[in-house]
């Protein structure tokens, strides 16, 4: 039996999150076996569960329950309970391969689309049909791709191989066009807060902060809210004040936000300039104050520090370093070099905050 990667059993459960019913809809739509597509491409940004999507497909596929039943059911997910959803659980399904980098980061690699080549030639063991799942798609390095490409040139009869990609044009346009895409939606504020209020005992303050530094990215804000969203907020505020102070190198704290995942940090320098720059044409321009109730409305951070600050500094020049942080936001992931980047703003930040 092929060997399947990586060896630890992958995280997913057999539920669909509720941001998914709509899509899982329109996937079943393809249980009909004349219009099942022998490649998908689940693509989408990133934290919105298309992996765990993706598996809750390849579960479905496999379990014998839902073969019985022809999938009429609409709710159709894998039963969880045959013998062959308890061997696709276990990772142990012969008729099922999931193909991910052997560490995380690192490529897809030739060897392991031969593992694959080589699966699709064998009878299937156990069910009517194998799937296989590549995630994430575009980690397969060229070679790898190349080597998919000619599998999916010639579908392996009652095959389905599923791929998963936050960055679908990273793969070569020939490999996109041979599969048919499924873009999944987005997940909308309302589902997401109800959500998050259920899965934890958060406050609303923190359910809020995730949402907004994640840009409505599920699994991302329920990661922040598991580590604690509130008190890293607050560490990274400090180091924001210690930079405006002169009392932390920009190098220093670039390195230390570095290894925060994705935009996080940036996104909560976003949410700080924006209270500042509230902040300042509230109280400078006209010499209005807001009560506390409107404050805690209006700003994502009531810390006075960083209101004081605020004032002190012309709001200019908070617009300038407003406009680096909206660039660095809008170039994502296709920027080049995080660290160069991180680094100049938080230098250009601290020169701002200390002439004031
Ligand atoms: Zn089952």
């Amino acid at each position: 039996m092929p060997k399947i990667v990586p060896k630890e059993s992958p995280r997913f459960s057999l539920q669909l999150y509720p941001w998914q019913q709509a899509d899982w809809q329109q996937l079943l739509q393809y249980s009909n076996t004349e219009k099942l597509p022998h490649a998908l491409l689940i693509t989408g940004n990133k934290g919105l569960a298309k992996f765990e999507f993706a598996m809750l497909w390849a579960g479905t596929l496999l379990c014998e329950t839902a073969a019985k039943t022809q999938w009429l059911d609409s709710t159709t997910i894998p039963c969880g309970h045959c013998a062959a959803c308890e061997l696709f659980v276990a990772n142990t399904h012969p008729d099922f391969m999931l193909i991910q980098p052997e560490e995380e980061g690192k490529a897809i690699k030739v060897a392991q689309i031969r593992e694959l080549v080589a699966f699709v030639s064998l009878t299937q063991s156990r069910s009517n049909r194998r799937v296989i799942v590549i995630s994430p798609a575009e980690s397969m390095n060229m070679n790898a791709a190349n080597s998919l490409l000619k599998t999916l040139e010639e579908p392996p009869v009652n095959t389905v191989i599923i791929l998963v990609s936050s960055r679908p044009h990273s793969l070569p346009a020939t490999i996109r066009s041979r599969c048919q895409l499924f873009p999944v939606s987005t997940a909308d504020s309302a589902t997401l807060q109800s959500w998050l209020t259920q899965i934890g005992q958060y406050s609303q303050d923190e359910v809020d902060l995730a949402v907004s530094v994640t840009e409505n990215s599920p699994l991302n804000a329920q990661f922040y809210l598991e580590s604690s969203i509130l008190s890293l907020s607050e560490a990274l505020l400090n180091d924001w004040l210690l930079l405006a102070s002169g009392k932390a190198k920009p190098t220093a704290i670039a390195e230390k936000w570095l290894k925060q995942p994705e935009n996080v940090p940036i996104r909560l320098v976003y949410t700080w300039l924006v209270d500042m720059i509230r902040y300042h044409s509230l109280n400078c321009s006209s010499e209005r104050r807001l009560d506390d109730n409107v404050s805690r409305l209006f700003y994502y951070s009531s810390n006075s520090a960083l209101q004081k600050l605020a004032i002190s500094i012309p709001v200019k020049r908070l617009f300038v370093i407003y406009d680096k942080v909206i660039e660095i936001l809008r170039l994502g992931h296709t920027s080049l070099n995080k660290q160069l980047q991180l680094e100049s703003l938080l230098i250009q930040w601290s020169l701002i905050a200390q002439r004031k």
